[in-house]
């Protein structure tokens, strides 16, 4: 901050013309914007991520498989969340959901719905932010056997919601982000990204004004490769698109969050192809810029024993204030990322 202001000061001293630009950039660094946001993340508690995701992950949604009784319970929960905390719904009233039909499925699947919030930027309103995570999961097994899918993705749909939450606090008090966020919570994931590609199919906002996703999908635990080592978060897909988002990512972090991030997984060469296999596939295939956040695959991953007390809600909450600091300087800096 000083350092910036002092090369501020001096160029205009000089009277030189590039002092605007340098005022400009200034203007855009995370030491602006990223101040307020401290406040607001403060709200992001671990309680209420292990409370929601208790829920999410309990065996009364028999395991959210989409289209089938157990997601329809999530989807409502959501829903009711979204509702108590007086946040919108970009279809209006008091309609939180997008349905997709059987025809947009799979034929083997009931119709199932995207679960949509939607806060309104005070200064950007037509530029989208979406923050995204799947709430659908494997279901029952063939000897019934419940799939809770705690950190798959109960992680996720209990930081979006955590996030909305954040940002309405700050919305209350006068201080809303510039640009608008959608709240995304997607079904179909686990059947092949179906309702982030519905999504993109058939957006809410114009593709062509969304501005970025960040998409979450397993945050709650940590990897083998981490064991010793758990305050980290992989990262895919950040400089793919736009270098600004990467630079802004890595600055938010540095200065507020500090975990190690691992950009293992984003490789080209990485055969394990993650870049390709959750829903923020669907932003970047059409040029939007994307964050996949990610804590790598465990012993517990798509198996019956992926539920909520194996979760570290303290690292889930740390990461969940990641996204949410990033969220925050996407939203507020006064000009649009940039892809290139
Ligand atoms: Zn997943």
């Amino acid at each position: 901050m000083k350092k910036i202001f002092f090369i501020a000061l001096t160029l205009s001293l000089l009277g030189c013309n590039l002092s605007n630009s340098i005022i400009a950039q200034a203007a855009e660094s995370v030491e602006i914007t990223g101040k307020l946001a401290q406040k607001f993340a403060a709200g992001i508690k671990e309680a209420d991520l292990k409370t929601h995701l208790y829920i999410i992950a309990s065996d009364e949604f028999e395991g959210r498989n989409t289209g089938e009784p157990g997601q329809k319970l999530a989807a409502e929960y959501l829903k009711n969340f979204y509702v108590e905390k007086n946040i919108a719904s970009p279809l209006g009233e008091n309609n939180y959901f997008q349905i997709i039909s059987k025809e947009h499925l799979q034929r083997n699947l009931k119709p199932s719905e995207n679960v949509v919030a939607f806060i309104k930027g005070s200064k950007y309103p037509n530029e989208i932010l979406v923050i995204s995570a799947h709430y659908d999961h494997l279901g029952i097994d063939a000897d019934g056997e419940i799939f809770n899918g705690a950190d798959d993705d109960g992680s996720g749909t209990v930081a979006v919601m955590a996030i909305a939450e954040a940002f309405q606090k700050a919305v209350e008090e006068g201080n809303g982000p510039k640009r608008s966020i959608l709240f995304l919570h997607v079904t179909g994931e686990e059947k092949g990204l179906l309702g982030s590609k519905y999504y993109v199919n058939f957006p809410i906002f114009p593709l062509k004004n969304t501005v970025a996703n960040l998409n979450i999908d397993m945050i709650g635990r940590t990897d083998p490769a981490h064991e010793n080592n758990p305050n980290y978060i992989y990262l895919i897909g950040s400089d793919k698109l736009s270098t600004e988002l990467h630079n802004l990512s890595e600055e938010i972090n540095n200065k507020f969050t500090k975990l190690d991030l691992d950009y293992t997984y984003n490789l080209d060469s990485d055969p394990n192809r993650f870049y390709y296999r959750s829903d923020h596939y669907n932003f970047a295939k059409n040029n939007i810029p994307v964050i996949f956040y990610f804590n790598g695959t465990h012993e517990n991953y798509h198996r019956i024993s992926d539920t909520p007390d194996k979760i570290n809600y303290e690292l889930l909450e740390k990461r969940t204030k990641l996204v949410f600091y990033t969220a925050w300087e996407i939203a507020n800096r006064e000009n649009r990322i940039k892809v290139d």
